[in-house]
């Protein structure tokens, strides 16, 4: 197949999958089945045509609002779509046809569905990390590119690393900075890519976490004593190693 063909159909395949994931993030807080019933507007409970499914192209078609009822949709929506797309296309750039590509793509997407779930309702769902955690290390025994042993570090190191900080972060400032879910996340990131990669991503993380933070605070749109969710923060540094993490960890070694 022409490579030019070959990383369309992956981009387009993410934007697919985001699109399914849009569903995840709506329904999951809401303990709502993913697959039935089929998309409708949470305002009018129209169902939602094909025609009007697809994702980036329709948002914009349709102005961004329901046909039937003109209710706005959220930008989330295409933002999801692209971001999945992207994601997909930069793995596939990087690992090529590999077990990698395909096992890093189904771990981006549920960091994604993950990290919107836990901006919207401050919640990173069991659902999905506990499972991950299992998957991640019984695949460490499957696939070439990492051992079960640092598959178990990984998970050991990401969970722990958190789980400190937030016992920490409860004796000296005694409120929950940092709560088990993102342990949980932190552990199944860890499990997928092993205790080097998660320790980088979590250190990219805090780093992004803590510049955020202070700009929020600047320009005001948070203050000193609001929870800023930190999932998407992890989330962030983890897509960051993922795909130069390599790069990143010969640079650091080269110092
Ligand atoms: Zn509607």
């Amino acid at each position: 197949m022409q490579y030019g063909v070959e990383i369309s159909i992956i981009f387009i395949l993410g934007l697919i999958i985001g699109s399914f994931s849009n569903v995840c993030i709506y329904r999951i807080p809401k303990n709502e089945s993913i697959v039935f019933p089929a998309s409708h507007c949470p305002n009018c409970r129209a169902t939602i045509k094909a025609i009007d499914n697809i994702p980036i192209l329709s948002y914009f078609l349709l102005k961004g609002k329901c046909r039937k009822c003109g209710e706005k949709i959220s930008i989330r929506y295409p933002i999801v779509e692209f971001l999945t797309g992207a994601i997909y296309l930069l793995v596939f750039l990087i690992y090529g046809r590999s077990y990698q590509t395909l096992i890093y793509a189904l771990l981006s997407s549920s960091l994604i569905i993950i990290s919107f779930i836990d901006l919207d309702d401050q919640i990173i769902p069991d659902e999905i990390s506990l499972p991950g955690i299992v998957i991640g290390l019984a695949l460490s025994f499957i696939v070439p590119y990492i051992s079960y042993l640092n598959s178990l570090l990984g998970i050991i190191i990401g969970g722990g690393i958190i789980f400190l900080i937030a016992l920490a972060g409860l004796a000296i400032f005694k409120k929950e900075a940092m709560g088990g879910g993102d342990v949980k996340l932190s552990a199944m990131i860890g499990a997928f890519i092993g205790w080097k990669y998660i320790m980088i991503s979590l250190f990219i993380g805090f780093f992004i976490g803590a510049i955020a933070g202070i700009l929020l605070i600047l320009l005001k749109i948070r203050n000193r004593d609001d929870l800023v969710p930190f999932g998407p923060f992890i989330v962030l540094g983890s897509f960051i190693t993922l795909l130069w993490g390599e790069n990143i960890l010969s640079w650091y070694l080269g110092l």
